[in-house]
């Protein structure tokens, strides 16, 4: 870089480099110029005359799906994609392999640099990132205005005002919907700030809120008529018309009318009070509650100022995207009644009331898009992926068409998958394998009928807690698993005690600010500390399993001792119901989640104390590689594949053998297919996925033969390896394991 000559001179310079340090046949650099267009602006290996002559649209073969998608692409085969658009004049027909990554700077696409080989050739995770790296560099040159005058890379980068742009964010909903912007904008902007009367204020203040309790009620009683949504936006709407009745809420606007203000301006003062105290605070669920708060001020300043509804989405048939800085559950529930396909938020996060909305409505959302309100204009293009974390702003007709086509293959592929409902969960040499899901929400187990798991081998029953406003007490904790066992209409259910602190704060038992609250006052630490909340869980869910069979599994458990309190405590509830003549379960079973290593090193005396262990995989990667599992910078880091993870599985798994102990995996790994063929492989036959992905991991298991992959694993674990994610996706394609496609 720091070398003399031209911009292309250097970038020349910079392929030739490339190519001899990674032994590739071709090297070659895409520049983004004004217009969507990736040029080819250097290359080795290609014909030198079709340097700035090939050019491709964003989204546009693979290239252009690399800018579009933001995303590296690795292929063994290229010309056999279904994206790849063949260019003459490189000469580029001998060249099978193909590495690409985005050029990439200030989270925007600049470039696409690329790889090609004759050969067949593997690159491996350690190729993709030396080529990120070095993406960084081509990054700094492309911006310095040596290559593009830096109007033109404005322009490109999606500076300039009509051009395509790329937002990142986090996933609050997965999905991906298509449709156009309406820009969200609740304040009603005040007239009046002084009264002259107090009390024609108080009575202004009065009725409105009268208007908007009944608002808020025909809200509730429609979700309630929409069965199919499950019973949270219910619950949800009604801690929050609980917040509507605050008296405190109503004495401080009472006081600021007093003071001579409206009643409009009242409610706007007290909001804004809160906003700055709630701000302040670090808990993340009394944070969240600080966007419930501004719906109510918004929707009452609405009744009053007699403009109501000032987002409307048109019921034309066409599909929109909602654009706001943060979205109460009841104005999602109100909005969602037309063509809302996603919901792009400033702010948000995945536990957030929204969040749970939007989950039951099927609503993808992207949240924490810093500037999407500064970014986007009213009625542009909106491609909201949530799977992948990003909104594309006025996207090229090749983007959309990429994204249309995704969905397009997503749904045959779920077509498909639907097919192996009913068949059995078999691998092709006979072992049988046990298929369960991990729920959370009522509205989880709606799709128990269209996928037909052989049980719920996770249920966290920490959810329905954070919905609710108070602590719910013996009686609904009852009610509420005996509705989880109906619904589940005989299929075993593993119930996990309570699994809160960490990012995961109840309304009703703020655990409070902790420097590492992963490493914190936590799940079965809390219930061991505070026995009356465990002891309350335990007979209820003794009380709900009555003449039938009981599951309970304990979570982050760290030493034997933990878990034989626990016991302690159960056997203590069981003796008092059996001694007050209540009905108990025919059974119960207990066991303890697999999350903390420490537990690694003790199971020869933790596994004769349990009728069954599982893993808890993502907590288990967490503390095994030092990851915090909810962050974007290191959270993705290190996938389960990592030999390390793998290595510490197969201690469980012949521990469990060796003490006759049923083991599961519950983590995320155990539904993404190639992960479930190597946990297949060690050993585990109870795998435990989300709903969703159940039917890919059944037809994964249905083309493999376990006994092969199994000797291919052993011996990769015993070798000196890196990590194996190269050597399994080729087993499963060598081998033709169905591990579908990455559309
Ligand atoms: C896990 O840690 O793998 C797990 C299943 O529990 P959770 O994701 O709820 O922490
Ligand atoms: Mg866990």
């Amino acid at each position: 870089m720091a070398a003399k000559g031209s911009g292309q001179e250097k970038l020349d310079r910079i392929m030739a480099l490339i190519g001899t340090e990674m032994a590739s046949d071709v090297c070659s650099c895409y520049v983004m110029r004004a217009g969507e267009v990736l040029e080819l602006f250097a290359t080795v290996g290609l014909n030198a005359a079709a340097v700035h002559r090939t050019r491709l649209r964003l989204g546009e073969g693979l290239v252009g799906d690399i800018a579009a998608r933001a995303r590296p692409l690795v292929l063994e085969n290229a010309p056999a994609h279904p994206n790849f658009a063949y260019c003459p004049e490189t000469g580029e027909d001998p060249f099978r392999a193909f590495c690409g990554v985005p050029i990439l700077r200030s989270g925007r696409v600049r470039g696409v640099l690329v790889i090609q080989d004759a050969q067949r050739r593997k690159y491996g995770e350690e190729e993709i990132e030396i080529l990120q790296n070095l993406a960084m560099v081509l990054a700094e040159l492309i911006s310095s205005g040596e290559l593009l005058s830096l109007q033109e890379i404005a322009f490109a980068a999606g500076d300039g005002d009509l051009d395509f742009q790329r937002l990142a964010g986090v996933c609050v909903n997965r999905g991906v919907g298509l449709g156009q912007a309406i820009l969200h904008r609740p304040q009603v902007v005040l007239r009046e700030m002084v009264a002259d009367s107090p009390r024609v204020e108080m009575r202004r203040l009065r009725v409105a809120l009268q208007q908007m309790f009944g608002a808020i009620d025909d809200l509730t009683n429609a979700a309630s008529r929409m069965g199919d949504l499950g019973e949270e936006p219910v619950e949800i709407l009604e801690s929050y018309r609980m917040f509507a009745k605050d008296r405190g809420w109503f004495m401080r606007m009472r006081e600021a009318i007093r003071q001579g203000l409206t009643a409009e301006a009242s409610v706007q003062k007290v909001m804004g009070d809160m906003r700055v105290r709630m701000s302040q605070i670090s808990d993340p669920y009394i944070r969240e509650r600080l966007y419930d708060v501004e719906d109510l001020s918004n929707r009452l300043i609405q009744h009053l100022s007699g403009r109501s509804g000032v987002t409307v989405i048109p019921d034309d048939g066409k599909d929109y995207v909602l654009v706001a800085r943060s979205l109460g559950p009841a104005e999602l529930l109100e909005l969602s009644k037309s063509g809302l396909c996603g919901l792009v938020l400033q702010e948000g996060t995945r536990h957030s009331h929204v969040a749970i909305v939007a989950r039951a409505l099927g609503i993808p959302v992207v949240g924490q898009c810093a500037e999407a309100l500064e970014r986007i204009a009213p009625s542009d293009m909106l491609v909201v992926d949530g799977d992948d974390a990003q909104v594309f702003v006025r996207p090229s007709d090749e983007v959309i068409l990429a994204y249309r086509r995704r969905l397009q293959m997503q749904t045959l592929r779920e077509e498909g998958l639907r097919g192996l409902r009913d068949l059995p969960a078999v691998t092709r040499d006979g072992e049988k394998v046990s298929l369960l899901i991990n729920v959370g929400l009522m509205v989880d187990l709606q799709n128990l009928p269209d996928i037909a798991p052989d049980g719920i081998g996770l249920f966290r029953t920490e959810l329905p807690f954070m919905v609710k406003a108070a602590h719910p007490d013996l009686m609904a904790q009852t009610a509420l698993y005996k509705d989880v066992l109906v619904r589940a209409a005989g299929l075993p259910v593993v119930f996990r005690t309570l699994d809160i602190g960490g990012d995961k704060q109840l309304p009703s038992f703020p655990v409070g600010h902790e420097e590492n609250p992963a490493l914190g006052w936590r799940a079965l630490r809390i219930g061991l500390d505070r026995p009356m909340m465990l002891r309350t869980q335990l007979r209820a869910l003794l009380m709900a399993s009555a003449g039938q069979e009981l599951r309970i599994m304990f979570p982050l458990v760290s030493e034997v001792a933990e878990y034989r309190s626990a016991r302690h405590i159960l056997d203590a509830e069981v003796a008092r119901l059996r001694k007050s003549g209540a009905s108990l379960p025919e059974k119960i079973m207990t066991g303890v989640m697999i999350e903390v290593p420490a537990l690694l090193f003790q199971l020869d005396d933790l596994l004769p104390l349990c009728d069954f262990v599982s893993v808890g995989s993502n907590d288990l990667m967490q503390y095994l590689f030092a990851v915090d599992r909810g962050s974007p910078m290191v959270g993705a880091r290190y996938d389960g594949l990592n030999p390390a993870l793998l290595r510490a599985l197969r201690l469980v798994v012949q521990a469990a053998e060796r003490h006759h102990v049923s083991l599961s995996i519950c983590g995320e790994m155990a539904g993404r297919p190639v992960e479930a063929m190597t946990l297949l492989g060690l050993g585990f036959r109870n795998l435990s996925c989300p709903p969703q992905s159940l039917l890919a991991v059944k037809a994964m298991l249905r083309s493999l033969e376990v006994d092969r992959i199994s000797a291919y694993l052993g011996a990769l674990l015993d070798a000196d390896c890196g990590n194996l994610s190269d050597r399994l996706h080729a087993f499963a394609r060598d081998h033709e394991v169905d591990i579908g496609v990455d559309c």
